[in-house]
C-alpha cells in the first residue's frame, strides 16, 4: 500500500505518529502543501515564509537521507490531495491533527480519506474539558485539569526507513515559492534563527541546563532566560512532550505550565474558532476604538518603535528585526497599543502575524484579546498596565540599551523614561502621550461602551 504523509506545522520526524503509522503500512510519500487560500486573511506572514523556507529545506534533507523525498505543492489543499492520491494510487493520508478552523475544514473534506494523530499537545484537546463536557474558558482551570493527565507519553522514534515508492509524483522547487524576502532583504537580524528538527531538539537539550533558573529569569527582558522554543514548536519542529522528555528532572511545574497554553490556546479554537476576528465578549463590539488620521499615526509610530516609552520601541524594534520579542514586552506592548493609544487589537495582532517567526492562530489570538480585556477570559479592559513602571520592575535598561541604539548611553537611572530626566536624546521622539492622559480616555472609551 502507498499513504501520503500530510505534513503542515508539524515539520519533523521524530515524535511524528503519522508518519509511524505510513510507514508501517507500507510505501510513504511525504507532502507539504503552501495552500495561502485555505486560511485566506490568515494565509502565513512574512517572518514565518522565512522560517518556513529553511525548515522545508531542513526536512527535505532529512528525508532524502533516509532515501525519501519531500514533495512540494501550492495550492488548495484537498484538491491537490485528492490528485496526488489519483496520481500515485495512494489509499489513504495520514496527518496530525491540527485546530485552526481552516485546517479542519479540510481535514472535514478529505472524509475517510484521512487518518488523524495526535502529537502536537501535551493531551488530546478534546479531553481536556469541563466535568459538563465543554471547553474551559480560563488558562487556571484548563491546566488543573491537564495536570491529571501529565506527564506526557514518551515521545516515539522516528522510523528506521522511510520505504520509498516506485514512482515519485512531481514537485516544486522550494526556491520557486520565493519564501524567503528580496526586494528588500529584512532577515539580517534573523541570523541568530536556525529552523530545522535537530537544532530544535539541540536547543531543548541547551535549555534544560537553565530551566531550574526559569521562574526568577522568565520576565526579565535583557536575561536570555527563556526558551525561544516558539518558532520551532509553531512549525512542529519538536514536539510538546519532546520538550518535556529533553528536560528530564528540569522540567519544573512553571515551564510545563507555560507549554501548557499552546494546547489551551487550541481549546479556545475549539470552541470559538473565529477568535483571531471576533471579540470574545460580544460588548466590546461597542467600544469606540480610534480609527482616525492621527491613530493611524501612532499605529505606525507603534510599529516602527517610535512611541517614546523605551521598553514599547525596545520591543517593537527587537520584534522587527528579529522576528520574536520576550513574552513580557508582548504584553506590554500590546497593552500599549489597546489601551495607551485605544487602537482595536485586531491591528496589534495582524502586525504580530506578519511579523513573528512563531506567529500562531490560537496563541496570537487568544494572548491579544486577554490584554485588550475583550476575550472570554477574566481579565479586565480596566487593568492597564503601566509601561514605566514596567520597564522599572523588571529591570528592561540592557535590553532597551540593546534595541534602541539611541539611547546606548543613557545611564540606569534615566533610562526606563529619558524624557522625565531630561537627558532624551534629540534623535529619540517624545512620548506620543501620557501615561495618566491614556489612561483615563481608555477609561472613558470603556464608560462610552456601556
Ligand atoms: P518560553 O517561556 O520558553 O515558553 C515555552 C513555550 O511555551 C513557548 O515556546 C510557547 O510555545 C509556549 N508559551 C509560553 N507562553 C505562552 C503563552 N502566553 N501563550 C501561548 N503559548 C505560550 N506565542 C506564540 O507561540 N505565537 C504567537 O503568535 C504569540 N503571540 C503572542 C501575542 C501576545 C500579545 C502575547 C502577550 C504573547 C504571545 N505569545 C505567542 C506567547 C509568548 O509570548 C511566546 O510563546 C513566548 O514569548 C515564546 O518565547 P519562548 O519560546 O522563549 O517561551
Amino acid at each position: 500500500d502507498i499513504s501520503l504523509l500530510w505534513l503542515r506545522q508539524d515539520l519533523r520526524l521524530h515524535d511524528q505518529p503519522a508518519l509511524v503509522a505510513a510507514t508501517q503500512a507500507g510505501a510513504v510519500i511525504p507532502v507539504y502543501i503552501l495552500d495561502d487560500d485555505a486560511a485566506g486573511e490568515w494565509a502565513i506572514g512574512g517572518a514565518q515564509r522565512w522560517w518556513l523556507h529553511h525548515s522545508l529545506a531542513a526536512l527535505g534533507d532529512a528525508l532524502d537521507a533516509k532515501h525519501s523525498r519531500l514533495i512540494l505543492r501550492r495550492g488548495d489543499s484537498v484538491t491537490i490531495l485528492r490528485d496526488l492520491m489519483q496520481e500515485t494510487g495512494a489509499t489513504r493520508i495520514h496527518a496530525l491533527r491540527h485546530y485552526e478552523p481552516w485546517w479542519r475544514k479540510a481535514e472535514a473534506a478529505l472524509g475517510d480519506a484521512i487518518t488523524l494523530y495526535d502529537g502536537n499537545h501535551l493531551a488530546r484537546i478534546e479531553d481536556v474539558t469541563t466535568g459538563s463536557g465543554a471547553p474551559f474558558r480560563i488558562f487556571s482551570s484548563f491546566w488543573k485539569a491537564l495536570q491529571t493527565q501529565l506527564p506526557p507519553d514518551a515521545p516515539v522514534a522516528a522510523p528506521r526507513t522511510c520505504p520509498a515508492p516506485d514512482h515519485w509524483p512531481k514537485s516544486d522547487a522550494l526556491a520557486d515559492w520565493a519564501l524567503l524576502p528580496s526586494k528588500p532583504d529584512w532577515s539580517g537580524g534573523f541570523a541568530d534563527w536556525k529552523p530545522g528538527e535537530t537544532e530544535a531538539l539541540a536547543k531543548a537539550k541547551r535549555f534544560a541546563k537553565q530551566a531550574d533558573d526559569y521562574e526568577t529569569q522568565r520576565n526579565l527582558p535583557a536575561a536570555d532566560g527563556t526558551s525561544r522554543l516558539s518558532p520551532h514548536l509553531h512549525h512542529g519542529e519538536i514536539s510538546p512532550r519532546q520538550v518535556i522528555h529533553a528536560l528530564g528532572d528540569h522540567a519544573d511545574d512553571g515551564f510545563v505550565r507555560e507549554i501548557a497554553w499552546r494546547d489551551f490556546t487550541s481549546g479556545v479554537l475549539l470552541a470559538l474558532p473565529d477568535y483571531g476576528t471576533v471579540n470574545g465578549r460580544a460588548k466590546f463590539d461597542a467600544l469606540p476604538w480610534r480609527d482616525d488620521a492621527a491613530a493611524k499615526r501612532d499605529l505606525k509610530a507603534w510599529q516602527r518603535g517610535r512611541t517614546g516609552y523605551p521598553i514599547v520601541d525596545a520591543g517593537m524594534r527587537q520584534l522587527w528585526q528579529s522576528g520574536w520579542m520576550h513574552n513580557r514586552v508582548r504584553m506590554i506592548t500590546a497593552s500599549f497599543l489597546v489601551k495607551h493609544l485605544l487602537i482595536d487589537w485586531r491591528a496589534g495582532e495582524r502586525w504580530f502575524w506578519d511579523c513573528l517567526v512563531d506567529a500562531d492562530y490560537g496563541n496570537n489570538s487568544v494572548n491579544w484579546q486577554w490584554i485588550a480585556g475583550t476575550g472570554v477570559d477574566a481579565n479586565m479592559f480596566s487593568r492597564i498596565m503601566a509601561p514605566l513602571g514596567q520597564s522599572e520592575k523588571f529591570d528592561a535598561g540592557d535590553y532597551i540599551r540593546r534595541w534602541v541604539p539611541e539611547l546606548a548611553d543613557v545611564p540606569d537611572d534615566a533610562i526606563h523614561d529619558p524624557d522625565e530626566h531630561g537627558v532624551r536624546p534629540e534623535s529619540y521622539p517624545a512620548k506620543i502621550i501620557g501615561h495618566r492622559e491614556a489612561r483615563e480616555r481608555a477609561l472613558a472609551a470603556q464608560k462610552a461602551m456601556k
